[in-house]
């Protein structure tokens, strides 16, 4: 009796895994692709032409040009805007940020896709890394050749954009840009070149991960703040506080600093020439707008790539300066105007820069 039970029990497990597997479809991920433009949107009359226009196409006939995205996974798109990322804003950053938490929030949505312009793409995704308040991936794109070039990278950058964002070993990994078979992180990465498909790198901390055709993997974890764990937050957020950046230069004059200062800006970047250094004459500027006038002044560089150290040639105190660290002036431009909306102060803000 003991022994028919038993085997009763075993057939009815049978029974229910046999139909788990075969009586109902897996789901696949849910990957929201939300569109801004870009050379990935663009077109041109001639395959083997290098000038074409940004941001032509729709997210729909994107997707259609992406040979087997609908197998890894459930994907639906959205055009959020279609611009050359040249003209990317403040406006459709927070229009995306806010439309992003919206989706990340429900249980319908696994990862985003963002596709977008290369000029501006490190910004939006650093930007976006510090106010997305959620662990699921969302993952940046974008191609260095338009949709009617000859070898076009978009699909394949796009089908493996999905890939990433289907996967659930891409949670918790904050922002991520990828390109070319490589993953990197918003913060770590700059556009390096302006026309190579290898153009984007991150030169001092290297590729989060790689992707091939889909099948990805991780080389090592971000080492900065983001996310769910980043004290920034754009709820209720309609605009940024001015923030200039001013590349720096042999001979440079001070009126740079007033002239900025005069037209509004509560903050300031400094591309500084070497290891963020300035003519003593900026220098002196850059103390004086934030005596009189309470303008933040951050050191960062136009060097292409290294640190950016306080105290090295000067004390950053004797002239109220911040040291950018490894953050290029575009990415210290969007942690300044963040920390700037949150009302932080002067003595905070070296700790920020170190942490973000
Ligand atoms: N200026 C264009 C943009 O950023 C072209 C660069 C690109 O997408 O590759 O949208």
């Amino acid at each position: 009796m003991r022994a028919l039970k038993m085997k009763m029990i075993v057939f009815l497990m049978v029974v229910t895994i046999t139909t788990m597997s075969f009586g109902q479809e897996i789901a696949l991920p849910n990957v929201k692709i939300l569109a801004t433009g870009g050379t990935i949107a663009g077109s041109a009359s001639s395959a083997t032409s290098g000038s074409y226009s940004a941001a032509q196409i729709g997210i729909q006939t994107m997707i259609n040009a992406v040979p087997g995205i609908k197998e890894i996974a459930d994907v639906s798109g959205e055009q959020i805007s279609n611009v050359g990322s040249q003209d990317m804003s403040i406006e459709i950053w927070l229009k995306l940020a806010n439309r992003i938490n919206e989706l990340l929030a429900s249980d319908e949505v696994d990862g985003i896709v963002i596709t977008h312009g290369t000029d501006t793409l490190e910004e939006t995704a650093y930007f976006l890394s510090l106010v997305i308040k959620s662990d699921k991936p969302v993952v940046t794109t974008g191609s260095m050749r338009s949709s009617t070039s000859i070898s076009a990278e978009g699909p394949l950058n796009l089908y493996n954009a999905v890939a990433i964002a289907a996967n659930p070993e891409s949670n918790g990994k904050g922002v991520m840009v990828s390109l070319n078979d490589q993953i990197h992180t918003a913060r770590d990465v700059s556009k390096m070149n302006t026309t190579n498909v290898n153009s984007f790198q991150s030169p001092i901390k290297g590729m989060l991960g790689g992707v091939f055709y889909g099948r990805l993997g991780f080389f090592r974890e971000p080492n900065t703040k983001f996310g769910n764990t980043s004290e920034f937050s754009i709820t209720g957020v309609k605009e940024l506080p001015r923030v200039d950046i001013i590349y720096a230069y042999a001979d440079m004059s001070p009126d740079l600093i007033n002239m900025h200062v005069k037209a509004g800006a509560k903050g300031i970047v400094i591309a500084g020439v070497g290891n963020g250094n300035m003519t003593d004459a900026i220098l002196r500027a850059a103390k004086s707008a934030y005596e009189n006038h309470g303008v933040f002044v951050v050191r960062s560089t136009r060097a292409a790539t290294g640190w950016v150290l306080r105290d090295n040639e000067f004390k950053d105190d004797d002239y109220h300066t911040i040291a950018s660290g490894d953050l290029n002036p575009a990415k210290a431009r969007i942690l300044l105007m963040l920390a700037l909306s949150k009302g932080e102060k002067l003595s905070n803000m070296q700790t920020l820069f170190d942490t973000y």
